[in-house]
Order: structure tokens, then C-alpha cells, then sequence
């Protein structure tokens, strides 16, 4: 019997959701039962584990998981803890999109780098707030916390903060304004180094190939209109990114044509009421599932 491929997930959280749903829009048949630690995927060899992310660097860098979806933030964190395990990183995931920033109180005369020079600086990210102090030359104490990190300059614990924001509205609610980015952070679908069998590498191969496919659909929109054949070409013009439209007769109609495009870039209201006024009609835009090219 050949061993199932174990992949590590985050069991609660913001990576979790769309970990889920990227597999499951991959074709993987699984039912997540709160309780369970381990789910069988019904129609691959895989197994999914679902555990805190901060454990699935070390789970998969050990072997014990084949592979895992994770922030690159808590990836690189862990890599520099231990720089001696190996890892690939196979994709980047459209999702969990965050930066690591420095953020000091709105009151600080701040002017670059060099004025943290001293400053104790509160995170959960050490090892990387470490190595971009010391690319800026700049020495400062850390204080390591696991959370709520961005109430310790307010309690009198810490000068600065280097913590996780995506909208800003944590900083801006604790009177913090970012001033550098140590780093921008995606999701990631990655793979340790050891050694897998060939049924476990095409699983992977696999994986990858239908995410890129889902990912590659998610950005597109098919989009459906009736047009006047004398404004086909400026309406098309109008319409970002889009491939070689397919043009089909209207019946009942010999002045209009039905188009039917795939637009590469989303499309927005200001775009549709544009083509709406040079005279297409019966607008749909649907999105697309899956695209293989
Ligand atoms: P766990 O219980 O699994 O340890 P957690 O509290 O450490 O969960 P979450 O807050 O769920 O983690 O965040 C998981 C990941 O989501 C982060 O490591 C980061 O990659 C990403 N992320 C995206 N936006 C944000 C944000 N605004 N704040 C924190 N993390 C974010
Ligand atoms: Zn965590």
C-alpha cells in the first residue's frame, strides 16, 4: 500500500478558510470535522492534519507532514530559527496577503530607520526583525511576545512594535503609525526536502498544476453582451485584457452581434456603464472556475 501524502493546515485562523477552499476548488473530496486532527481526502492519498501554524515549518522541515500551506512570515521566522533545515517552496498562494511592519506611536519624531537606534521594539517575529536591524545598521533591543503586541507601547513595555497588518486599523485604533516593511507576506504551499516516493512527487505535481489553474480563473471574468456591429471594435477597446472575443449572430437582429470575452484583469461598474453607452446591451460577467491552457 503506498503512503498517503500528509499535508499541514492551519486548523483555526485567517490561513485556514481559504486553505480549505483552494483544495477543495482543486477537486479534493474531504469533510472537516471539528473535533479531528487528521482527514482523509476520499479521492486522493492524501491526509490533511490541522494544527496551530506556527507548527507547520517544523512539521514539514521534520518530515513528519510532506508538506503544508503557511504564511511566508511564520516560514521565514522558523527557517531562521533553524537555518539548517531544508524546505521548497512550491507556490505562492493568492491569499493571506499581510506585510510585517515597524510601527511607532503617532507622537515620535521619526526620520528612518536610524531613530530606532536604542529603542525597544515589542514582536512575535524576533529573528526577522533581527536580520532587517541589522541590514539598516541599527541596534535596538527586541521584547519577544506571542500576542497583543501592539498594546505593549502603550502599557510602557516597549518603544516601537513589529507585528502583522493588513487593513492597519489595529495600529490606528492603538494610536500607531507604520514607518518600514520588513516584509510582505502571501500564503505559500510548500514541501520539505525528504525523501518521497514518485506516487507522492506526481501528487504534488498535481496539486500545483490545479491551484495555478484556480488561481489563474479567480483574476478572470467571462463576460456576455449583445452589441451594435458598428460599435464592436471601440466597445472591445474598452474592455481590459481582453483575448481574441468570440462574435456570434444575433437571430432576429442583423445590426447586433453576441460577443463573448474573457477579460484577464476584472472588470469594473465604470467599465460596464462605458460599454453600456456605446451601446451593448444584455451585460452578464461570470466568473470563471477553472482555466487549462
Ligand atoms: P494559530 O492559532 O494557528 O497560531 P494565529 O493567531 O497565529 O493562529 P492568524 O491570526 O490566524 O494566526 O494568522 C495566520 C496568518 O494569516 C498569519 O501568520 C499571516 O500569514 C496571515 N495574516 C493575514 N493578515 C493578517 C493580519 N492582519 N494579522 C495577522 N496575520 C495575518
Ligand atoms: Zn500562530
Amino acid at each position: 500500500m503506498p503512503s498517503r501524502l500528509r499535508l499541514a493546515l492551519q486548523k483555526k485562523g485567517r490561513l485556514a478558510q481559504d486553505s480549505i477552499a483552494l483544495l477543495e476548488r482543486c477537486g479534493l473530496q474531504f469533510h472537516v470535522k471539528e473535533s479531528a486532527l487528521l482527514t482523509h481526502v476520499n479521492n486522493f492519498p492524501i491526509d490533511l492534519l490541522f494544527v496551530r501554524d506556527d507548527d507547520i515549518p517544523t512539521l514539514v522541515f521534520d518530515g513528519l507532514c510532506d508538506g503544508g500551506i503557511i504564511g511566508t512570515n511564520v516560514l521565514l521566522e522558523a527557517s531562521l530559527r533553524f537555518p539548517d533545515k531544508k524546505y521548497q517552496s512550491i507556490l505562492t498562494l493568492d491569499n493571506a496577503h499581510c506585510r510585517l511592519v515597524i510601527a511607532v506611536p503617532e507622537g515620535m519624531n521619526y526620520k528612518g530607520p536610524s531613530s530606532l537606534e536604542g529603542k525597544r521594539i515589542a514582536t512575535s517575529y524576533p529573528l526577522l526583525l533581527t536580520e532587517y536591524l541589522k541590514k539598516q545598521h541599527v541596534s535596538a533591543p527586541t521584547l519577544i511576545l506571542s500576542g497583543s503586541v501592539e498594546v505593549a507601547p502603550r502599557m510602557g513595555m516597549a518603544d516601537a512594535i513589529c507585528d502583522l497588518v493588513s487593513s492597519g486599523q489595529t495600529l490606528e485604533e492603538n494610536k500607531l503609525i507604520p514607518v518600514e516593511t520588513v516584509l510582505e507576506s502571501q500564503a505559500s504551499l510548500i514541501r520539505g526536502e525528504h525523501a518521497i516516493t514518485p506516487e507522492q512527487h506526481d501528487l504534488f505535481d498535481m496539486l500545483a498544476r490545479r491551484i495555478s489553474a484556480v488561481q489563474h480563473a479567480a483574476k478572470r471574468k467571462y463576460i456576455a453582451f449583445h452589441a451594435p456591429k458598428s460599435a464592436l471594435k471601440e466597445i472591445c477597446e474598452q474592455l481590459p485584457g481582453v483575448e481574441s472575443p468570440t462574435v456570434l449572430p444575433l437571430p432576429g437582429d442583423p445590426d447586433k452581434v453576441v460577443v463573448h470575452v474573457v477579460s484577464t484583469e476584472g472588470v469594473f461598474w465604470k467599465t460596464l456603464e462605458t460599454i453600456q453607452s456605446l451601446g451593448a446591451s444584455s451585460i452578464l460577467i461570470l466568473p470563471i472556475e477553472k482555466i487549462l491552457e
